[in-house]
């Protein structure tokens, strides 16, 4: 069976894992290529008006995969932690492709509860019987799947620049590099090294979240502004960049639960959407590295109290 992946949301998370379980299963797998113009082009003729960037990117990378699949995956991804969820668009994601894409293939439609061992092996389990009976198979591909996303790990943690920030934004922004116009290696030729909310320990994160009156029930949101409010405690960095989503309710909560937190030390958030220009991306991270340049001459040079 041909199988398509849309290379989009958070295939940058979990492709290890289901690409290890469609290719141990002996599935033809075709990943959908990196995000470009026509899918991008593709994804905004087919969404609906009102969905963020990433949304419709990956509407653009399910339509590049018509054609040449007979079952394309498109998660319906419910959690990713205990006691929080993910963005309801990712709920309903099957519902908004099959409704607004023509000439669909079979694609995947069962919720999937990755925090839940007993729910994810049940949902690769059906996967699973789409392309064999065998379920000795089934049961070695999900083993072997497991062992290569463990084995994975995400993120970026630069060492030996002057300039640290960290980069904020939900990963299918910060992995995409179509989507975020290369930031990362613009924010490298500045001379600006990165680390991201992956290489802050989860018990950090959590004692930050503790301390909020109320904790947030989005997992997007408790990674983004644990890893903020850690790092700026420990005083690691020299700015925090935060590329959002227009039109994301998520995005719009944790910059201000952020910006509360901070007070006055340097944030960027970078909006992004389908009509986002290159030209103003980098004026505007011109400006704020100079700033940040700027106020850490200051501090420098401030005379030493005692
Ligand atoms: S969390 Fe925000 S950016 Fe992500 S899919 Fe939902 S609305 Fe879009």
């Amino acid at each position: 069976m041909k199988v398509g992946i849309p290379k989009g949301l958070l295939y940058y998370k979990y492709y290890p894992f289901i690409e290890t379980f469609l290719k141990e299963l002996g599935a033809y797998v075709v990943v959908s290529d990196d995000t470009n113009k026509a899918i991008l082009n593709e994804g905004v003729k087919y969404a609906v008006d009102e969905a963020c960037l990433p949304i419709k990117v990956f509407h653009g990378h399910v339509a590049s995969l018509r054609g040449r699949c007979e079952l394309i995956i498109v998660p319906r991804i419910m959690c990713i932690r205990d006691r929080e969820y993910i963005c309801p668009k990712f709920c309903g994601l099957p519902e908004m492709v099959k409704n607004s894409i023509t000439e669909m293939p079979m694609i995947t439609e069962l919720p999937l509860y990755i925090n839940s061992e007993k729910s994810l092996y049940n949902w690769f389990r059906k996967l699973g019987f789409m392309i064999t009976d065998n379920i000795f198979s089934i049961d070695t591909a999900y083993i072997s799947a497991l062992n290569a996303q463990k084995k994975f790990k995400s993120g970026i943690k630069d060492e030996g620049y002057k300039t640290n920030i960290v980069l904020l934004g939900h990963p299918y922004n910060l992995y995409d590099n179509f989507i975020n116009m290369n930031l990362v290696e613009k924010l490298h030729k500045f001379g600006v090294g990165v680390i991201t909310e992956e290489f802050v320990e989860e018990n950090y994160i959590d004692e930050e979240v503790n301390r909020l009156f109320k904790r947030p029930f989005w997992s997007f949101a408790r990674n983004s502004y644990g890893a903020a409010a850690y790092l700026h405690s420990q005083d690691k960095i020299d700015g925090i960049i935060y590329v959002s989503s227009f039109s994301c309710g998520i995005d719009s909560v944790v910059v201000e639960l952020i910006k509360d937190r901070i007070k006055d030390f340097p944030m960027l958030v970078l909006k992004i959407d389908e009509q986002t220009g290159e030209a103003g991306i980098n004026t505007r991270l011109e400006a704020f590295i100079d700033m940040i340049d700027r106020r850490n001459i200051v501090e420098d040079n401030l005379p030493a109290h005692g």
